[in-house]
């Protein structure tokens, strides 16, 4: 069958898939505290992520990165891993994973044995209170063992960390002398206006060109070719050895070389992290339809590229929450 290439002569290899939109956490900047949750019967089984996922890797889509919600929370996830993982080396290069960290100490083993080579760790802080007020009530013990079984498996860590004005805006630098340490690589990421939340956006947001700045007045951080196909920018900073990358959606992006999609549980494609377009995938595939035709049908609405607004008047440019696609 032929590759995906949308309107913009994009290949596209790369499919992220949220397997829950629930979360064993209620981080201020992506969800309000009382947020709702599907009711099962709307949500994609894993046998029918399996199959979805299937159609993608047959379509040329390479890499893979289960995400969520919290994807460790769904219950069974790792028949999923175990299946994807099949597939590498027939088609797919790589099965990743994005994670809060606070259930990898029961399923690192697990998922490097699944093929799991390296996986992204969300992290904001390293202070347990300010962990607590980030997370509405997470304990970053859990997400400490968990990081420190993923090394115990032989899995690679890259933190990711959201830069909160006024929040973790002054430990950047302890991070990055901490992730040194550990062997982790870390990249930054800008507040991205999706969903409502309790707070304001505007209030939050913090320009990576300041904390660029400020890192800079202790560390060496050398221009790298270095990239993963996605939108992060890296550096290498000279003193640990490791990459520290940014990712600015509000102030630069970075959409002309996109090569993803988006997966929901409930089989609905975003093209677009930045965009409220998607196609249902469900319906096709529960029906008996023509999926790859469905597929082909979303893939030539992907867009050029998203045009964040930090705050209109309090309206979101996005209706969904970050917890809906997985970032
Ligand atoms: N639960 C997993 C985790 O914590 O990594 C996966 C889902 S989480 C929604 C994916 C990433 O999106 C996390 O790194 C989180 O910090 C980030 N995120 C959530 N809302 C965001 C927002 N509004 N702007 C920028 N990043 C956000």
């Amino acid at each position: 069958m032929s590759a995906l290439i949308d309107p913009f002569a994009r290949p596209i290899t790369y499919l992220r898939v949220s397997v829950t939109d629930r979360c064993d956490l209620r981080c201020v900047y992506c969800m309000a505290e009382d947020m709702t949750f599907l009711p099962k019967r709307e949500i994609l089984s894993l046998e029918e992520l399996e199959i979805l996922c299937g159609a993608f890797i047959d379509r040329g889509v390479r890499r893979l990165r289960i995400t969520g919600g919290e994807p460790l929370v769904r219950r069974g996830v790792l028949t999923l891993f175990d299946a994807l993982g099949a597939r590498l080396g027939e088609g797919l290069d790589e099965l990743t994973l994005t994670t809060n960290g606070t259930q990898l100490a029961r399923h690192a083993d697990a998922l490097a044995r699944a093929g799991v080579r390296r996986i992204n760790v969300s992290l904001d802080t390293l202070d347990p209170e300010r962990f607590a007020r980030i997370t509405r009530w997470g304990r970053l013990s859990a997400v400490l063992d968990g990081l420190h079984a993923a090394g115990q498996a032989g899995l690679g860590v890259k933190i990711n960390a959201v830069a909160l004005r006024g929040e973790n805006e002054h430990e950047f630098d302890a991070m990055l002398d901490w992730c040194g340490r550990q062997g982790f690589d870390l990249c930054l990421i800008e507040t991205m206006p999706m969903g409502e939340i309790s707070a304001s956006r505007a209030d939050q947001f913090l320009p990576l060109s300041l904390v660029r700045r400020r890192l800079q007045e202790r560390w060496t951080l050398d221009e790298t070719a270095y990239r993963t196909g996605g939108p992060a920018r890296y550096v290498t900073v000279r003193e640990t050895g490791r990459r520290l990358g940014f990712i600015t959606p509000m102030t630069h992006n970075f959409c002309e070389d996109c090569n993803r999609v988006r997966l929901t549980v409930t089989g609905t494609l975003y093209m677009c992290l930045g965009q409220d377009d998607a196609a249902d995938l469900r319906a096709p595939l529960r029906q008996g339809g023509d999926l790859p035709a469905a597929i082909d049908a979303a893939i030539a609405r992907k867009p050029r590229g998203h045009d964040f607004i930090i705050e209109r008047r309090g309206i979101p440019s996005v209706r969904r929450h970050m917890s809906v696609t997985g970032g």
